[in-house]
């Protein structure tokens, strides 16, 4: 498993729902566990399934007392007003955060391992974290969040960063 970079392709690809079926398998919690290992190598805060290729609506993040948390079929069931703030992504590596709007309160559903449904009252960097890996799984990446001219900029650097 390995971290796709944009443009991989594969990063636009709307991630499919995890049935009942394939969540109890091995296949499927190792997955979860190599994410899980991505994103503690990487010093991250979060990571989607479509960011290592895996076509699933899977997203772990750290939590907010630094262990790791997956979420599967994650949703958002409210988000407060937009803010802008600092933003990275392990699949744009070499550049500077970006500031981008994002919600700073959200309430996140989303099923465990055992396909209980849980949900969360997150703030901030978590609630921030969880917009931005669900957009990752409707295939939405941070530069296509970003208006015409920051797009340009934001692009110019990391097409200098990966010279
Ligand atoms: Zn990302």
């Amino acid at each position: 498993m390995q971290v796709l970079t944009w443009p991989n392709p594969l990063l636009s690809l709307t991630a499919k729902p995890v049935t009942d079926e394939e969540r109890g398998t091995a296949a499927f919690q190792s997955s979860i566990d190599e994410m899980i290992a991505i994103v503690k190598a990487n010093e991250a805060v979060g990571l989607a399934a479509t960011q290592v290729g895996w076509d699933r609506r899977v997203f772990v993040m750290k939590s907010m007392n630094g262990e790791p948390w997956e979420h599967i079929n994650p949703r958002l069931l409210h988000a407060d007003e937009p803010k802008l703030a600092q933003e990275g992504c392990l699949s744009f590596p070499g550049v500077q955060p970006e500031y981008l709007e994002a919600p700073s309160r959200v309430v996140l559903g989303s099923t465990d391992l055992l396909g209980r449904t849980k949900e969360f009252f997150l703030y901030d960097l978590f609630a921030r974290c969880a917009f931005h890996e669900i957009k990752h799984l409707d295939g939405i990446t941070m530069l296509d969040r970003m208006g015409k001219l920051q797009r340009r900029l934001f692009l110019k650097a990391y097409m200098r960063a990966r010279r």
